[in-house]
């Protein structure tokens, strides 16, 4: 049996282009997912459900090759329908405008910040706002906690920005929009809205629309450089389909892309794949935001509260278009004696939103159960590094202010013995750094004739016809903020285009 199209991957971008490209009843369409599906909304586990903390129990097992000094760092990525959109903090933001006029670039007029607003806009269903800025009856409801309500820790952390003379920001989505404020979240009444819960329950409702969970896709199916189907790993099933459109994430893509035998070439060679398509960046111009958690014993008790709920947005100099550094904390949460004396703890994170460094994805083999070798590269830039350690010196300086330190009984990491020098705060990145999850950009677009693009401005692939990629990959720049709203703002914007292809 065909399909007109088949998607491969239902998280956040696949959930959206799934339920728009079958708006359309005449459009019949796949959608594959390696993770399980739970269509009755019922049947969700409740930690997918809940945004008191990420889920990690659904997961694809991921850690990178050797990092931050020979360390290998856990790589989180949701494996059900809903991907990381399903198990992710639930943190909606959009980023800076400039991100978007940075992407004009790449993929020209149409992704800059005033072509894309309206995508922003119509994703959302903004609970808070109704301006020029934002959506109302979209999809996904966004809300912010008020200044009143947040747990301890976030109002205490509010009030320390104000000590340190942050400015206060009301509406981290708007323009400009750069202090401290509360963080708007994708959730409702503590239930995490993943792109499964809005956009896909909205299109399983629709006969021309099929969902069918724990199918892992190998590889595309080609005639020539037409993408004609998929193959299912393990069963290896074959399946018929017009047009293929790969949502797998930025780890997913590239691989399934690899495996089909596009890629660059030298790549390809030493995993014993036969060459469709050299394309030189797949797996390329990985970038991700680097986090560091500074640890607090808490005083108890432990609330029931969304992990974020407020965060500070800053720039590291004047002269940046947007901003480059994010300082959020988490809410108090249970831990073990062995970890905090108090047995509660909070962490305040520091991120580079704006980071320099690339890394690469490749393969070990053309297997698809073998994990890709994810090397992030952190801090190859060596501009990335002092902008680390100015991040981790503010959050620890906020951590000392008299609202916060009220509700710490001492830091427990770095630690009282580790100073507040460059070399101190470097050793701290380096032992204890990880990933913020925000990984995008291996199969980024570009025009042809830029050697590392991979899909064109409407997620084409260069060189083939019918194959697409729509989801984080697909950046070209890593946006200042977390990922998930620009990739919804992403898919909508290809879902558009491809109606009127596909
Ligand atoms: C722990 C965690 C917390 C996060 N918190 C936030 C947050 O609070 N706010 C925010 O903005 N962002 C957050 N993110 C990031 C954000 O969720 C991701 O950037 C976003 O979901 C990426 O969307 P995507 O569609 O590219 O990929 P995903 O959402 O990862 O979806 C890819 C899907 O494809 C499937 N897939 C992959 N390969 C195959 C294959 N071969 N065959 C079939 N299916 C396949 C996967 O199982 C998955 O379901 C977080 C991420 C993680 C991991």
């Amino acid at each position: 049996m065909g399909y007109d199209v088949v998607i491969a991957g239902a998280g956040a971008a696949g959930c959206v282009v799934a339920s728009r490209l079958s708006e359309d009843p005449k459009r019949s369409v796949l959608l594959l997912e390696a993770g399980p599906d739970y269509p009755d909304p019922t049947m969700v586990p409740p930690e997918i459900l809940s945004i008191v903390s990420p889920a990690h129990t659904h997961d694809w097992g991921y850690t990178s090759e050797p990092s931050f000094h020979g360390r290998s760092l856990r790589l989180p990525r949701g494996k059900l329908v809903g991907g990381c959109s399903a198990t992710n903090a639930a943190i909606a933001l959009r980023g800076a405008e400039a991100d978007y006029d940075e992407w004009a670039a790449f993929g020209g007029p149409e992704w800059s910040f005033r072509e894309v607003l309206p995508f922003f806009r119509l994703l959302e269903d903004d609970r808070d706002f109704d301006t020029e800025w934002h959506g109302r009856g979209g999809p996904l409801p966004i809300g912010r906690t008020r200044f009143e309500d947040p747990a301890p820790v976030h109002r205490a952390f509010l009030e320390a920005c104000r000590e340190a003379g942050y400015p206060r920001v009301v509406d981290h989505n708007a323009p400009a929009a750069v202090g401290a404020g509360p963080l708007p979240l994708n959730a409702l009444g503590g239930v995490r809205q993943s792109t499964a819960l809005t956009y896909l329950a909205r299109g399983r409702v629709r006969p021309n629309l099929t969902v069918r969970g724990d199918a892992m896709v190998d590889r595309v199916r080609l005639v020539g450089n037409r993408a004609v189907g998929v193959r299912l790993a393990g069963s290896g099933e074959e399946i018929s389909g017009g047009s293929v459109i790969l949502a797998g994430g930025t780890y997913g893509s590239p691989a399934i892309l690899m495996r089909s035998g596009i890629g660059p070439a030298e790549h390809l060679r030493t995993i014993g794949v036969a060459e469709r398509e050299d394309l030189d960046g797949v797996g390329r111009s990985l970038r991700d935001h680097p986090l560091l958690g500074l640890r607090f014993a808490a005083v108890p008790p432990v609330p029931q509260a969304p992990f974020a709920q407020t965060a500070l947005s800053l720039k590291s100099s004047q002269e940046n278009p947007g901003q480059d550094i994010q300082i959020f904390p988490s809410s108090v949460l249970a831990t073990d004696a062995g970890k905090s004396p108090t047995m509660a703890h909070f962490i305040v994170f520091a991120s580079i939103v704006k980071p320099l460094s690339t890394g690469r994805l490749t393969l070990r083999s053309a297997d698809p159960s073998d994990a890709p070798l994810i090397n992030p590269g952190y801090f190859t830039d060596p501009a990335d590094m002092p902008c680390m350690i100015d991040a981790v010196r503010k959050a620890r300086l906020l951590s000392r202010t008299l609202s916060l330190s009220r509700l710490s009984a001492g830091e427990l990491y770095p630690g009282p013995g580790v100073t507040d020098s460059d070399s101190d705060l470097q050793a701290a990145i380096l032992a204890k750094g990880e990933t913020y999850h925000h990984a995008v950009g291996t199969c980024r677009m570009g025009f042809a004739g830029d050697h590392r693009a991979v899909v064109d401005s409407k997620g084409k692939v260069h060189g083939m016809d019918r194959l697409y990629v729509v989801d984080a990959s697909v950046f070209p720049i890593i946006p200042a903020a977390n990922t998930h709203v620009p990739v919804i703002m992403t898919a909508e914007r290809c879902a558009a285009w491809l109606a009127e292809t596909v």
